[in-house]
Order: structure tokens, then sequence, then C-alpha cells
């Protein structure tokens, strides 16, 4: 039998998300290279719609009341029950916030390796190497894997989307949900959508950061006003957040979004491990911080020492004029 590569099928408000697309397009580059297929494992409740959307030779379909919500509980011990029957080289699940609780439960449960944090995934003389983030990206990993059945966490961005439309219809299996289901600790009640006004910062091309030397809430006029006038939208670092002065959904680093954007204008932000890890990838950061030994700079392609404060109302006259 052909070896597997199994991409577990994470979705949101009905549709897959886009790291979905784009661990499948990783899957099947791997596969393309030694002959293996292509498996989706799609869990869920009245989700069976989105298996002929999935570009995989095979899904399997596991559906039950549980896994309505994809909550980490009912969806490790149905990935766990899967994998256990028939172990694949590979489990690829997105390092999004159900796919890092999935992916740790599943490696220990099976007692598997688990690569987290995955930026990388090719093969070097023969041997596959998965490049991994750690401690927020300034250490990189390269890890052999493949020998055995591997648990491979991969970053949200990483990796180009396969083709939206599968090549040719892939089979679907229908398999029985596990029996523990019916003995969960943990229940998803609802799914709060954020308030439909609201924009979405990983999809933004230029963003303008602020962090805490902005000062106050009523400065943060200031951060719109330029974003307008440069076609931007306003993102900021957790203490911003927290204090309520933007919602969750604008919140960049660790335990808020990831974002790619063409540019980044961080204003006041020292850059915190914990924040450059949702933002060291953009294409362009310029940065504007008062203290010459700010992290931030170590990221920055351009950096102005400089009060924030002066450098807005000269970049406002400048676009303004
Ligand atoms: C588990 C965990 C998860 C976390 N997740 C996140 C996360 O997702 N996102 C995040 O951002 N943080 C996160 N944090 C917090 C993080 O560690 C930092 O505390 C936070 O990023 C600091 O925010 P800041 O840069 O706005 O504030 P500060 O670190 O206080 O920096 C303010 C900066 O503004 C500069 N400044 C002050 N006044 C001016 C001025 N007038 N002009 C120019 N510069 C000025 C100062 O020199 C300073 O560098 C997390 C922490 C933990 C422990």
């Amino acid at each position: 039998m052909a070896q597997r590569i199994v991409v577990l099928v994470e979705h949101l408000y009905g549709e897959p998300t886009d790291v979905t697309f784009e661990l499948l397009g990783l899957a099947r580059r791997i596969a393309d290279s030694d002959g293996a297929i292509v498996e989706a494992v799609l869990l869920g409740e009245g989700v069976r719609h989105l298996a002929e959307t999935l570009p995989a030779e095979r899904v399997i379909l596991v559906e039950h009341p549980a896994l309505r919500y994809l909550a980490p509980e009912a969806t490790a011990i149905t990935v766990t029950g899967l994998l256990r029957t028939d172990a694949p080289r590979l489990a690829l699940l997105p390092n999004t916030s159900l796919g890092m609780d999935v992916a740790a439960w599943v490696a220990s449960a099976l007692d598997w390796p688990l690569v987290a944090y995955c930026q990388a995934l090719e093969r070097r003389e023969g041997q596959l190497v998965a490049t991994a983030q750690l401690f927020g990206g300034k250490i990189l990993a390269d890890v052999a894997v493949g020998t055995s059945p591997t648990v491979i966490s991969v970053l949200a961005g990483a990796f180009a989307a396969a083709a939206l439309e599968p090549a040719a219809p892939g089979t679907i299996e229908v398999r029985e949900p596990p029996a523990e289901l019916a003995a969960l600790r943990t229940h998803a009640a609802s799914l709060e959508r954020p308030a439909a006004a609201d924009v979405d910062i990983t999809r933004a091309e230029k963003i303008v950061a602020v962090g805490r030397g902005i000062e106050s809430k009523d400065n943060l006029e200031l951060a719109e006003e330029l974003a307008q006038a440069l076609g931007a939208v306003v993102a900021a670092s957790r203490p911003l957040v927290d204090a309520g002065w933007l919602p969750r959904s604008r919140q960049v680093g660790k335990s808020g979004l990831k974002v790619k954007p063409k540019l980044y204008l961080a204003l006041g932000i020292s850059g915190a491990p914990e924040h450059l890890e949702g933002m060291k990838d953009a294409e362009l950061i310029i940065a504007i911080n008062k203290d010459p030994k700010a992290p931030i700079f170590g990221v920055a392609d351009y950096g102005a020492v400089a009060d924030l404060f002066d450098v807005v109302e000269a970049l406002l006259e400048r676009l303004g004029g």
C-alpha cells in the first residue's frame, strides 16, 4: 500500500480555512515526489459537502455533534483513533490555536514525535527535513522526519495553497465516530463571530501598528488618521488590547494574529518576542521608537530613533500635501 500523508481539515463558519489548503498543497508536493497519497481528515457535523472541495485522493469523514466546532478534546480523540488504526508517514496539522492543542495531544497519545511551528518542509539529499521555529522564531531547528510516523504542526502562511478544485474527485470514506465522544470532559457551546464591522488585519496589505508608546486611547485617532492617509489598517501590541483600547481582532503576536503585510509601520512598539512572532515576516518593516536599543530595530528594514508623535505629524503633513 502507498505511503500516506494525512492532513487535518480545519474549518470555520462552514468553510475550510486558508491554512487547510496550504497544508494540502504541501502534502501534494511531498506526495508527488515519492508516490505517496494525500488523505484529508474531515471532522464535524453536517460537513459532508466540504469533502468534494478538498484536493486529496481520499477524504476520511467522521461526523458527530461533539465535533461541530472542532473543540480540541473531541477532535484530538477522534484524530488519535484514526491515526492509531492506520498510521500515515506524516500527519500535518495547522499550527493554529486548534492545531497546536490537537497536535500535542495526538503526538503524546501515540508516542510519536511532534515538530511544532514548522515553517519549511523539503527534501534534502533524499531526506525530508522540517524546519521549526523555536523561541518565537529567534532560532530555527532542522529536523529529519518521515522515517517513522510524525506529527507536524505547520505555520499558517508558510506554504502556497493547493488549487481549490481537486484535479480528480477523491473517494470519501465515512468512519464511525469513536465511542469516547459520549464521555467528553469539555463541550463547545457556541462559536462567536467577531464584530462584523471590524477589519481582518491578516489580509491587510499595509498596517500601522501602535504600542504603548502611543500613551493614551485618545491618541489612537492619530494612528487612524495616518492609516487612512496610507490606505492601511490599525493594529496593536497586546497591552493596548488588554486595556480595551482596540478589539482583540487587532492584536498582532503570539496570542494575537500573525500578519504578513507589504508594509508594517510600528509606532512605539518595543518588539518583545511575543510581538515579533506575529509580524516579523512582513515584507517591509519600519519602526519608530525613542529607544535606540528597542529590539524592534532588530527586525526593521528601516528605523527612526524619534518621538512617534513628531514622525506621525510630519508624515501626515507630507501625505496631506
Ligand atoms: C504568553 C504571552 C503572550 C503574549 N502575546 C503577545 C502578543 O500576542 N502580542 C504582543 O504585542 N505582546 C504579547 N505579549 C506581551 C509582550 O511580552 C510585551 O509585553 C508587549 O508586546 C509590549 O508591548 P509594547 O511594545 O506596546 O509596550 P512596551 O514594551 O512598553 O514598549 C513601548 C515602546 O514604546 C517606546 N516609546 C514610548 N514612547 C514613545 C514615543 N513617544 N515615541 C516613540 N517610541 C516611544 C518605548 O521606547 C518602548 O520601546 C505576550 C506576553 C506573554 C507572556
